[in-house]
């Protein structure tokens, strides 16, 4: 047998993946990836395949990129880790410092961890002690979230999450949330156009900040795009009114920057496309341009302030992590922040954001596609099975696994959202690797919606 044969058998032997149905990976041949270059991934038959969802939404700059590779080795010659309890080190000082240049106004200080769950866990801790140890706010103790929401896998950022998928299963674990509709036009929650509603969703999130003012601690969400729900875009304006209308209740509003911070959406943070400034933000996923587990939560002042007092008080944030801070993670991070000084990474994001948007609109008259929704380099493809009545394939027939299956053999990879096709390729793409990533998901949605037993309508229309 070959190299990569006997890897995949010692792997099904050995390993259980994360999000994966072990009965079909079992079946599969699953590609084993071996090197990383530039946009690209390698596997260990040396074939190359476009990274188009950026290793899971994470990188940003490209695999092997120099800056950050040197940037890493060189910490490794001083220090690979020591621990942050009750100790420091520069590296996490200065990215503390940049991180807090970059933010939106009023963030004045940063805890480490790693990963977007804890981020969100950390987050979430945080406001409530905040206000369980503030005069007169013991009874804040709730949070406003929004359904389809995601926020991670960790027990309290399940709980402020709402995709039943994932979540369902463990409700009895859960602490209990008031949930708010997604405010997602495409499947309007309240039966409403975008064209004449006058943002219904927003009035309604409004008065259930203003009901629940006595004891709402925070409104959790992810800004302008829900990722994990399948690229869910908010209406304009909804966000900015979240804030105005948590600030003027005294209500902190905890914005989920992990999929959408560090240049994705086309903005540095995603809530500054609407001058929002929220009370806590959660950073992970592209923190570290890919490269390693590093995550943080950023927050005020104000809310710091809140822990400050004698040691026999017991104020401390009682919270931390046997890596929290690691100083490689943080020199990789470093080195990804400086490349934003270096380049025009925003202009770079809006250029390519329209080349993509103009490759998609011709795949938006094939009938299989339901709508096409995107935000920066972050998009979605919804296939439906009727477009008139946006009625879903059967989850049996795993159309979105099979269209990111099919999409392999034009070297690109892939992971879908059940039917929602995901394009998240690298900051650092070119314009015609955007134009070749969307051409190859239209033509593996045209094949696969072809196949005997697939309901499909005529495609002719398609390129
Ligand atoms: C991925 C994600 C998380 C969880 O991050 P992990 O690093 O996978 O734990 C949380 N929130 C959002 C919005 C995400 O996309």
């Amino acid at each position: 047998m070959d190299r990569t044969g006997s890897l995949r058998l010692r792997d099904k032997a050995a390993i259980w993946h994360p999000f994966t149905q072990m009965a079909d990976w079992e079946k599969d041949d699953p590609l084993i990836v071996e090197r990383g270059e530039g946009n690209y991934l390698i596997d260990t038959d040396g074939k190359r395949y476009f990274d188009g969802v950026s290793s899971l939404w994470v990188n940003l700059f490209g695999h092997r990129r120099k800056e950050i590779d040197d940037a890493v080795r060189a910490q490794l010659d001083t220090l690979a880790h020591s621990t942050f309890l009750g100790l420091s080190h520069p590296t996490a000082i200065e990215l503390a410092e940049k991180l807090l240049a970059v933010a939106p106004p009023g963030l004045a200080r940063v805890f480490y961890s790693d990963n977007g769950s804890t981020a969100m866990e950390i987050a979430i801790k945080m406001a409530f002690q905040y206000w369980g140890q503030r005069e007169g706010g013991e009874r804040k103790n709730t949070f406003l979230t929004l359904s389809e929401a995601y926020h991670g896998d960790t027990i309290g950022s399940v709980s402020a999450g709402g995709i039943d998928l994932f979540h369902k299963i463990f409700r009895p674990l859960l602490f209990s949330t008031r949930r708010l509709p997604t405010p997602h036009c495409y499947r309007c929650p309240y039966g409403l156009k975008r064209q004449s509603c006058g943002m219904h969703c927003a009035d309604r999130m409004e008065e259930a900040v203003r009901e629940g003012v006595e004891m709402i601690a925070a409104v959790i969400v992810e800004p302008l795009v829900q990722g994990a729900a399948g690229m869910l875009m908010m209406p304009d304006g909804y966000l900015s009114r979240m804030r105005a209308v948590t600030r003027e209740c005294g209500v902190l509003l905890i914005c989920d920057e992990v999929a959408t911070g560090f240049g994705r959406t086309g903005a540095m943070f995603a809530c500054g496309h609407e001058g929002v400034a929220p009370d806590i933000i959660a950073v992970a996923k592209g923190l570290t341009g890919g490269y390693l587990p590093l995550a943080a939560t950023l927050t005020t002042e104000e809310i710091y302030c809140g822990f400050l007092g004698r040691h026999e008080e017991f104020r401390t944030f009682f919270h931390g992590h046997s890596y929290t801070a690691n100083p490689l993670g943080c020199a990789a991070a470093l080195a990804t922040l400086s490349i934003f000084d270096k380049e025009d990474v925003f202009g770079r994001v809006s250029g390519l954001a329209s080349v993509m948007a103009k490759s998609l609109e011709r795949l938006a008259a094939h009938p299989g596609v339901g709508d096409i929704r995107q935000k920066g380099l972050m998009a979605g493809i919804e296939i439906v099975a009727d477009r008139e009545t946006k009625e879903r394939f059967p989850s049996e027939m795993k159309i979105g696994q099979k269209i990111v299956r099919k999409a392999r053999e034009r070297g690109i990879i892939l992971r879908p959202l059940g039917d929602v096709i995901v394009l998240m390729p690298p900051l650092s793409s070119t314009v015609k690797e955007i134009e070749d990533l969307v051409a190859a998901a239209g033509w593996a949605i045209r094949e696969v919606l072809r196949e005997p037993g697939v309901r499909a309508p005529d495609d002719s229309m398609l390129p």
